[in-house]
Formats: C-alpha cells, structure tokens, sequence
C-alpha cells in the first residue's frame, strides 16, 4: 500500500496529526502567546488536522490567548495578531473540511 502524502491531497481522507483517525483533514497553523509581563513564550500548532481537531484547537487556543496571552508590553500587541492569524487559519481550513463528516 502506498503511503498518502496529506499535504497534496487536501480532500482525500488523511491521517490527522492531532487524533490520528483516518479522515478528511486540512492543513492549519495556530499560535498563542503567554505574557509574562517581562518575558513571554510562544507556543505554536501546526499539521493537517481533521475537522473536530481543527475546532477543538482553535477554541483552546483562543481562550489561552485571551487568559494568559496579553501580560506585558509586547504581549498586548502580539496576542491580538495571533487570534486573527489563528481565525485566518481556522476559516480556511472549516472551507475545506464543508464536506467533511465531524
Ligand atoms: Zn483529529
């Protein structure tokens, strides 16, 4: 059996790198950042997830950003380009899984 290439088939059923079932899967990118007033961390996600992960993750990442994300000067300005980013990503990604069963 030949092993699928998920990146190049974006509406063929996929592993998805979060759950690993075997179903329609789309390609996302998530950030979030912790403020830590003086210091801050970034965390980032990226695969080909399936529909129920790309949800599931969007949300998590949404709401960390929002409770841990704006703590310090840079932080402020760096948390809301990233819950943009991250609703980009979440947009384009619930287009190509329209089809696809959650
Ligand atoms: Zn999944």
């Amino acid at each position: 059996m030949a092993t699928a290439n998920p990146v190049n088939n974006l509406n063929m059923p996929g592993q998805c790198q979060f759950c690993g079932s075997m179903r329609q899967i789309a390609p996302v990118t998530f950030h979030r950042n912790i403020g830590m007033l003086v210091a801050r961390q970034t965390k980032s996600l990226k695969g080909n997830f399936c529909k129920t992960c790309v949800k599931k993750n969007y949300w998590d990442f949404t709401a960390k950003n929002l409770l841990l994300g704006p703590w310090g000067m840079i932080s402020l300005v760096v948390t809301p380009i990233y819950l943009v980013t991250n609703t980009v990503s979440y947009v384009s990604a619930l287009q190509k899984l329209s089809g696809a069963v959650e």
